[in-house]
């Protein structure tokens, strides 16, 4: 057994062996041999008080550590029964991975295309404005995680063995930092890569995946699907996890269509916030220029106004806020960073809690009413623009003070920016709980209020409308047997991580049930 000591390291010796075998010497309770080993087994970074220290979990070992691979067993599955899977986001991916390790086969279904294909569509949004509706930020292999910042953080350690993803991710190809660090992070450089990685793996199993096969139609009784039409085909699917992310307006629509039952959900929407990372660095680590051995600095905000949470979501440090629409004629933003996170900005969602009282004016649309307020709000803004992907946006203090910023800041938004009141465009409520927000914000961090600062609309997709209701333990449809509705869209994950979990979780439960 490794004993287990904690040490802090300043940024300056993180990497000096010598400095941290002393450090292990002197805090370990034993007396420790001349020769010994070590493992970091946790990396922290605590930026509360002047001096910022790594704050490290060692495991001391007495013996020669040889490091070894986790193997996985994934089974030739070729013949073996089959799932279909809608969606090759992280939800379906892993469930995919998940029912190799069970001996099932997965046949995944995507509207997009392959990882490498999208890029040719990525660049035409950010360059030419050109919004394709089944290849973009959110659709493609890999769904919504490939061209993302790919934080890797979930709230609840009970949704899953996140271990068990983090080592998935390793395998097919992310560096082993992640299984140590607190705050893991992959970045859009490297995440192509790893999603046709685990394309790979799928293959060389006898599973298969479909790009540019869109699930347009279903038809079913009354507690089962008997065929998805997918491209105009139509198909005999006996068992369907549907993971289509939060963005898949069709599918939503499709399902209300055939009175398959789905719940308005509350989710969150507001603007993307974007500071110089200098400033954010110089404000959490109190240093100008911050230390080369420390990461770009992030931060995190929240707080309620009127009992509506206002926060910070998905901030990117040394990141990119990018086009996320996923139809022509509405603009919608995220962010996302590469892995060396070294742009000079640092970008966060802006964002405030929304629910049916929200949504009142749309309640004839039912079930769908939060993603058609969801909808029109993106149609808004982007009537409010250019026509192009443009995106409507106001210094902060100009936001603060209802004033029409007479020049924008420079941006990372490639496609660029205009300059348009928002409180013309969002709803009321939004604005004031913002703002409200916004000065509760200013509070807490300091230089956090600056006009340097730019608001940028809009973030709306920050999680589903909508849930579909599951069964908790079997995970099939309430009333449709052979549905498993899974990840994000589906209301059970919010990220790349909880989207993996609830696909392994719903490949489980299906093999559980011994899928006919
Ligand atoms: C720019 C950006 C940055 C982000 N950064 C982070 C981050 O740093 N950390 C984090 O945890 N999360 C991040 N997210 C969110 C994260 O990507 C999602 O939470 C996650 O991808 C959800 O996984 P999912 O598999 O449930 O759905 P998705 O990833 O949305 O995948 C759904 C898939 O279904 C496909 N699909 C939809 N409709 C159909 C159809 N009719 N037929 C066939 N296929 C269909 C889509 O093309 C898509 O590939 C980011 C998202 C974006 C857009």
């Amino acid at each position: 057994m490794p004993i287990t000591v904690e040490i802090k390291v300043s940024p300056s010796e993180i990497e000096n062996e010598i400095f941290i075998k002393q450090e292990i010497r002197n805090n370990c309770k034993e007396t420790l041999p001349e020769k010994f080993f070590y493992t970091i087994a946790r990396r922290n970074i605590d930026a509360r008080a002047k001096s910022i220290w790594y704050v490290l979990k060692i495991e001391v070992h007495f013996t020669e550590i040889t490091q070894t691979k986790v193997e996985f067993n994934f089974k030739n599955v070729r013949n073996e029964k089959e799932v279909y899977i809608i969606g090759a986001g992280p939800c379906g991916y892993f469930a995919a991975l998940h029912l190799l390790r069970l001996g099932i086969k997965p046949i995944v279904i995507e509207r997009g295309k392959d990882a490498q294909k999208r890029r040719r569509d990525l660049k035409a949004i950010q360059q030419e404005g050109i919004v394709n509706p089944h290849s973009n930020y959110c659709f493609g292999e890999g769904g919504a995680g490939t061209y993302s910042d790919g934080k890797l953080y979930t709230r609840s350690d009970k949704r899953g063995n996140i271990k068990d993803v983090l080592n998935l991710l390793v395998y097919h190809g992310a560096s082993e930092e992640i299984l140590v660090d607190v705050h893991p992070h992959i970045g859009s450089n490297k995440l192509p890569a790893l999603v046709q990685n685990i394309r790979k793996t799928i293959i060389e199993h006898g599973g298969e995946v479909r790009f540019d096969n869109y699930l347009e139609d279903l038809e079913c009784n009354s507690d089962k699907i008997i065929n998805i039409t997918v491209n105009g085909t139509k198909i005999k699917a006996e068992n369907i996890i549907l993971c289509t992310g939060h963005s898949a307006r069709d599918i939503f629509e499709l399902l209300a269509r055939n009175k398959i039952e789905i719940d308005c959900k509350e989710f969150a929407l507001g603007v993307r916030i974007e500071h110089s990372q200098t400033l954010i660095d110089e404000v959490q680590y109190k240093q100008n220029p911050r230390h080369p051995n420390l990461p770009a600095a992030s931060y995190s905000l929240a707080c309620q106004v009127n009992n509506k949470g206002v926060f910070s979501f998905c901030m990117c440090p040394g990141g990119l806020i990018v086009p996320a629409s996923t139809s022509p004629g509405e603009i919608v933003v995220n962010g996302m960073s590469l892995s060396r996170r070294d742009s000079p900005f640092a970008n966060s969602g802006m964002v405030t809690a929304v629910d049916e009282k929200d949504f009142s004016a749309f309640n004839k649309f039912g079930s769908l009413q939060g993603m058609h307020y969801q909808k029109s709000i993106e149609q808004k803004v982007f009537n409010a623009g250019d026509g192009t992907q443009r995106a409507p946006s106001q210094r902060l203090m100009d936001f603060l003070n209802n004033k029409v910023s007479s020049s924008l800041p420079e941006s990372s938004y490639i496609p660029g920016l205009c300059s348009v009141s928002l409180q013309s465009i969002l709803p009321k409520e939004i604005i004031t709980r913002l703002k409200d927000g916004l000065i509760e914000f200013g509070k807490k961090q300091p230089r956090y209020l600056t006009n340097e600062a730019v608001l940028v609309a809009t973030e709306s997709r920050t999680s589903s409308p909508v849930k579909i209701p599951r069964d908790k333990l079997t995970c099939q449809h309430i009333r449709i047997k052979n549905l498993f509705p899974a990840g994000e869209g589906a209301g059970y994950a919010g990220g790349i991580l909880s989207a993996a979990l609830d696909g392994i979780r719903v490949a489980e439960a299906l093999y559980q049930l011994k899928v006919e």
